[in-house]
């Protein structure tokens, strides 16, 4: 479902991603761990093209994106549709309800008719458990509620890849299993997903695959029983030390 390869970002002088060359089959759990700065969210950027790589080619699916080459705005946007992204922040519009949040992108970037939309959008909301939320406003939703929108709305695109970046991290300790809850339906459901999160947990339950990147690159890479129980790398023994 993915093929990466060589994939390098730089910003100005500083490389962040130092070549990285990641597989992931159609249905994969992966999980990507770090420690900060490792360039973990600047991967997941790269794949839903809101940074665009300076070399390195990007397959998902049939389409592939050869970021050596000059890219046009039309294919990145293609691109983009490809994957749909959950941020730490949520980042829903403030100014709409639940339900237009999960609809605004197939109406504005799918160009899809509002009245087509809807039925599939109140689906995704009933998905996540807010069936009974759809006219609520940002404010008037928990945090866990907002971020379970997030998760609504990225899947209103029908992303073959879903990419979540620290989706729990910004929540009250008591509200992150609803969230992790519902990412567990979806890899249950076979969608094909990369998490960048600490929720060990998570990670031994639903993952196929645990990355450990560092400093821009690949470290270690494995089952989370090979990665978690016998790690390889003095660092990723370290940085495991550091979040257990
Ligand atoms: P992680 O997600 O593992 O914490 P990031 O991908 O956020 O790592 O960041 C990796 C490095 O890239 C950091 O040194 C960060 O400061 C830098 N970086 C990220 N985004 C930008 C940007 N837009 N401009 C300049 N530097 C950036």
């Amino acid at each position: 479902m993915i093929s990466i390869k060589g994939l390098k970002k730089r910003f100005d002088d500083l490389e962040v991603l130092k070549g990285m060359d990641v597989k992931v089959k159609k249905g994969e759990v992966i999980v990507l761990i770090g420690p900060s700065g490792s360039g973990k969210t600047t991967f997941l950027r790269c794949l839903n093209a809101l940074e665009t790589p300076n070399e390195g080619s990007v397959s998902i699916g049939d389409m592939t994106v050869d970021f050596s080459e000059k890219v046009s705005t039309a294919e990145l946007l293609k691109f983009r549709r490809r994957t749909g992204m959950v941020f730490q922040t949520y980042n829903l519009f403030p100014h709409m309800t639940a339900l237009e949040n999960v609809m605004e992108g197939p109406v504005v970037v799918q160009g899809k008719k509002k009245a087509d939309v809807r039925a599939n959008a109140i689906r995704l909301l009933e998905k996540v458990g807010l069936g009974d939320k759809i006219d609520y406003y940002p404010f008037q939703l928990s945090g866990g509620q907002q971020q379970r929108v997030g998760i609504a709305r990225a899947l209103a695109i029908e992303p073959q890849v879903m990419l979540f970046d620290e989706p729990t991290s910004a929540l009250d300790p008591e509200l992150v299993g609803e969230v992790l809850r519902v990412m567990k339906d979806l890899a249950e459901e076979g969608m094909t997903m990369v998490v960048v999160t600490h929720e060990m947990r998570f990670a031994k339950e639903a993952a196929d695959k645990v990355i450990f990147m560092d400093g821009g690159y690949i470290l270690e890479e494995g089952t989370p029983q090979e990665v978690f129980e016998n790690p390889k790398h003095d660092r990723t023994r370290q940085f495991l030390n550091l979040i257990r």
